[in-house]
């Protein structure tokens, strides 16, 4: 009997909550409402990109050292 063994996280998508991007496996983020169109709501994770965290969460940024605190 073949069952296949399937790590969920190889089908979680992370969707950033701030612009709604997915993050790609090598940490590029892109536009891709067919792939969240396509992809059930279940293995959506929500996070967020760096771009959005400056915006949203600029002292979270400056932490990180994404950006200098002025
Ligand atoms: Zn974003």
């Amino acid at each position: 009997m073949h069952e296949k063994t399937q790590n969920p996280k190889d089908f979680m998508v992370r969707v950033c909550c701030g612009c709604g991007r997915v993050r790609s496996d090598d940490g590029q983020w892109f536009d891709a409402p067919e792939l969240l169109a396509i992809t059930p709501r279940e293995i959506h994770t929500h996070t967020i990109c760096s771009e959005c965290c400056v915006r949203m969460y600029p002292e979270f940024a400056i932490k990180k050292g994404w950006i200098k605190a002025s």
